[in-house]
């Protein structure tokens, strides 16, 4: 009998040194360890009826030999034996490889129970497994667990048998009853039985269900600790805007604004006001208007005595930028400069002087802003662009050029919203889910690469009537390895094909920040008609006069971020196209191209890819901002996430949570995890 679950693996029966340092080298040292080393998969053995199972797929089946077994040798120790079977109604052959010993034991009339691959077109099995005599003999389903080294499935089964017999005595509840009775949620006990060994299908969903609400809910609640920590220690400003004036420049906008954007600038407002710091996330698809809601943000913190900072991740970007914003401010007497890495030393001087003596109200510019000598003579609120493109690092460092200002994250990458609550769980986020009325839809439509010609004539019609096109290419130079389209290439044939009737433009992240910008204004200015990039022209980049783009090998990028390189288009007053050249060698491939000819939906499309490719395509590899789950699962289990996300706010804010004997091993887990200090949990 155990004490506790923390004693060594070598209390169980049969474990030895030997075996404990086997189970060392799968990360298992204790029972707990051992008991939470989950299996990957169940071999199923329930029985089914061969009509209905598809072609390659396990299955088990009871039958009766109905023949000899037939014996072919096919070299040293190795032998197929044949023999014929009748399951239910279904005469069919079940092979054995190298199992010589079965000879004798199969013989006609025997009833045995058979596990294998189904070959549908030769109506065989391929029997891996056999067990003589009906299938209520055995269970239904079977651990298996990924492991190494010599420790085989049947020996682990054993000590896990084993260990699970004993923690159930001696384990302690973690989830308290009252939320276990409201989802009618299983024991830890029976969890566990069932995550291993379960008696049938409903017991191992249950076994599931329980352990993916606990262990997002664990997270939750770290979370939102985090959250809370953040809020009651971060003393931010108070922004105590001017409300008429705010209306009156929201009146003076040439549209109104969208419902969306409205409830948005609402949310942004209330944080300004608030003591706490703000911390949002504001995402919205491209074209929905990011822009003037950052805008009149920046504007209330002015009607209030305080400055304001804009950073974009490229210099093009900060550009356009500064120029919305003063068309829009110099008419009310607010100053907007503009900060980059080519502005030149006396007008930077010049600036640095303004900004300290707060005649700057409004700073924008790209990370240029953050060097050392940048001060501010009072700033309350910082919005970054396209915030997947700074470090943590630098969003940091501008923060701290104010006395904990108010901070706004934006992007343009629709993020599913799964994945929003989770990598950004700490944060507050507004989406703004709704275009500007009176958007043209961008015609998107999928061609194979033989069909270029098709596509070089569409595109000449759009530079006929004065629009100018993007061309994508996915790598900068060829590589062996990829047998991507080169970019060069590309380019050179399009020199070539339009020979002198159109400038054709190259873009590629190898080209010097300079030569880039040049580029860029050439394209903006209508100088270059046709512009060959690849992806760097992905964020944020406006030329409205572009109305048509084409991606080479579009099958090699997903959904989110082609809708990203097609938002470069369609812009403007005209009709936008967009066309996928695309061999799609797999359905996935396939499903992703006719997706996007479906819908121009950022948020569909991204929900789409998630199912599609997962979750790591939406951030960077490294900095996935992403926890690992054991159970839970990002793309299917996001209703319980929410009803966790939920549920973890409530008990956080309940004085019940601090005090009651029953929380006692979730606080235990917070406290573990350092959120109630305010740490970061990744
Ligand atoms: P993004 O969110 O991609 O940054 P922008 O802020 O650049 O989008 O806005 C895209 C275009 O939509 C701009 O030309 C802007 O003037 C226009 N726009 C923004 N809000 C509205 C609105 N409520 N009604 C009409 N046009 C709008
Ligand atoms: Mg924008």
């Amino acid at each position: 009998m155990l004490d506790s679950i923390n004693e060594p693996v070598t209390s169980l029966k049969g474990i030895g040194k030997e075996t404990a340092e086997q189970l060392a080298t799968l990360g298992i040292h204790t029972i707990e360890d051992l008991v939470w080393t989950f299996p990957y998969r169940h071999e199923d053995f329930r029985l089914k009826d061969l009509v209905e199972t598809p072609h390659n797929e396990r299955v088990t089946i009871e039958a009766r030999v109905e023949s000899m077994p037939a014996a072919v040798f096919l070299g040293k120790n190795k032998q197929r034996l044949t023999v014929n079977v009748l399951a239910g109604r279904h005469l069919v052959k079940v092979v054995f490889f190298n199992q010589n010993y079965l000879r004798q034991k199969l013989v006609p009339g025997t009833i045995i129970t058979v596990t294998g691959k189904w070959d549908r077109g030769r109506q065989v099995i391929v029997g891996s497994s056999v067990s003589f005599g009906p299938k209520h003999e055995r269970v239904d389903f079977e651990p298996v667990y990924s492991l190494r080294g010599n420790i085989g499935q049947k020996r682990f089964r054993k000590y896990m048998r084993q260990a699970l017999d004993e923690v159930s005595t001696i384990i302690s509840e973690t989830l308290p009853p009252q939320l276990r009775d409201s989802y009618k949620l299983v024991s830890i006990v029976e969890a566990l039985e069932g995550v291993h060994f379960p008696k049938d299908a409903n017991h191992a969903k249950q076994a599931r269900r329980r352990f993916v609400y606990e262990e997002l809910l664990s997270f939750q609640l770290r979370i939102q600790a985090l959250r809370k920590a953040r809020k009651d220690n971060e003393q931010g400003v108070s922004i105590h805007y001017d409300l008429s004036k705010l209306r009156q420049f929201i009146a003076s906008l040439p549209y109104e604004l969208t419902g969306a954007q409205k409830r948005v600038v609402n949310e942004i407002c209330k944080d300004l006001k608030e003591p706490h710091r703000m911390n949002r996330l504001l995402q919205g698809d491209v074209g929905s208007g990011k822009t003037v809601v950052a805008a009149i943000g920046l504007y209330a913190a002015v009607t209030a005595g305080y400055q304001g900072a804009l950073m974009a991740p490229t210099e093009i970007l900060a550009e356009q930028h500064a120029q919305s914003l003063r068309a829009w401010f110099a008419p009310i007497g607010i100053r907007v400069e503009l900060l980059s890495g080519s502005t030149k030393t006396k007008v930077r001087r010049e600036l640095l002087d303004g900004l300290a003596t707060g005649d700057i109200n409004i700073l924008i510019g790209t990370h240029a802003l953050i060097q050392p000598d940048v001060s501010f003579n009072k700033l309350g609120f910082v919005i970054t662009d396209e915030q997947h493109r700074f470090g943590v690092e630098q969003r940091r460092v501008l923060r701290d050029k104010g006395e904990n200002p108010d901070v706004l994250f934006m992007t343009a990458t629709p993020i599913p919203r799964t994945l929003a609550i989770t990598a950004f769980g700490e944060m507050d986020v507004s989406i703004i889910d709704e275009l500007p009325a009176g958007r043209k839809k961008i015609e998107t439509h999928w061609l194979k690469h033989e069909q270029l010609g098709s596509v070089l004539t569409k595109m000449e019609t759009e530079l006929r009537s004065g629009r100018q096109a993007y061309v994508i290419c996915p790598l900068i130079e060829e590589s062996d390895k990829l047998d991507v389209q080169n970019v060069v290439e590309v380019y050179e044939g399009l020199v070539t094909y339009f020979n002198g009737r159109y400038q054709v433009g190259l873009m590629h992240g190898r080209l010097h920040p300079d030569e880039k910008d040049s580029v860029m204004r050439a394209f903006s200015e209508g100088e270059i008609h046709v512009l060959v990039s690849t992806t760097v022209v992905e964020v944020g980049v406006n030329v409205p006069n572009a109305t048509f783009m084409a991606i080479y090998d579009a099958e090699r990028f997903g959904l989110a971020q082609l809708h990203q390189l097609r938002g470069r288009v369609g812009r403007g007053e005209h009709q936008s196209y967009c066309v996928l050249i695309a061999d799609p060698k797999t359905d996935e491939g396939k499903e992703r191209m006719v997706s996007m000819t479906e819908t121009n939906d950022g948020f569909r499309l991204a929900e789409k890819d998630l199912e599609l490719r997962g979750p790591g395509d939406f951030f960077g590899k490294k900095q996935s901002g992403l926890p690992e789950f054991k159970m839970a699962d990002l793309v299917h289990d996001y209703r319980a996430l929410d009803v966790a996300r939920q549920d973890a706010v409530k008990l956080i804010n309940d004085n019940h949570f601090w005090e009651l004997e029953e929380y006692e091993p979730l606080r235990v887990m917070l406290e573990k995890s350092g959120a109630l200090q305010g740490e970061r949990i990744d």
